[in-house]
């Protein structure tokens, strides 16, 4: 099996349908025994390109895509994606050929209020909404679930403050819409075509300075 092959088939597959093709999907695609998709979708799960089940038998996330839902839809002219995490949602128009903009919906955690926004790839949403993030950036991949469900919209920094109460959590990093979308815009770039490398620290590192993020939460220095 070659994973790169399989780690294509499953990209298109949420690009085209907006959900992750199953097992026999990606056999039928690629011509190749369940057997060998799911030794390759394992080893794509070890290689931190996707998130599988814990019987490692169906695709739950490749980000920026996920197939269950993380608190965010993101509609595009044809297709209705879950948006995955606030950084995944906006990430998504541009990522998506021939989506130049998509409706991303979620609703606060906060208070509940009913939140949306047309995410562009020309410049970002409008609004004095936050974006709010609970797990550090150095241990994200330690529960990524939990770390990409916590990746949410807000009202405000109020609405933030209530849910950190509520939950007794501890606060996070708080961005303004324009800098979640310039996390967004550049991030995943790549990743739906053949040769795709993940970024190394150093790499990542970089790219969160020239967006504008600060400190040990992003693993940069103070
Ligand atoms: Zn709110
Ligand atoms: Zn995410």
């Amino acid at each position: 099996m070659d994973v790169e092959k399989l780690r294509l088939a499953v990209y298109a597959g949420f690009t085209e349908t907006g959900r992750a093709p199953a097992v026999p999907d990606l056999s039928d695609r690629l011509n190749a025994g369940e057997a060998d998709v799911l030794s390759g979708l394992r080893a794509l799960h070890r290689g931190r390109h996707l998130v599988l089940n814990v019987t490692g038998t169906r695709v739950l996330i490749a980000h920026p895509f996920s197939d269950v839902p993380l608190g965010f839809s993101a509609m595009g002219r044809d297709t209705l994606w879950w948006g995955g995490c606030a950084w995944d949602a906006f990430a998504l128009p541009h990522l998506l050929p021939g989506e130049p903009e998509v409706l991303v919906a979620t609703r606060c955690p906060g208070c509940g209020a009913a939140l949306a926004w047309n995410v562009g790839t020309d410049a970002p949403p409008e609004g004095g909404h936050v974006a709010h993030f609970l797990v550090p950036v150095p241990r994200m991949w330690d529960d990524v679930m939990r770390t990409c469900g916590n990746q949410r919209l807000y009202c405000g920094e109020r609405c933030v403050t209530d849910w950190l109460e509520r939950r007794g959590e501890t606060p996070g990093y708080t961005m303004d819409l324009g800098t979640l979308w310039r996390l967004a815009a550049h991030w995943y770039e790549g990743r739906l075509e053949a040769g795709y490398r993940r970024r190394e620290p150093a790499e990542a590192a970089a790219y969160f300075t020239q967006v504008g993020l600060t400190g040990p939460f992003w693993g940069l220095e103070d």
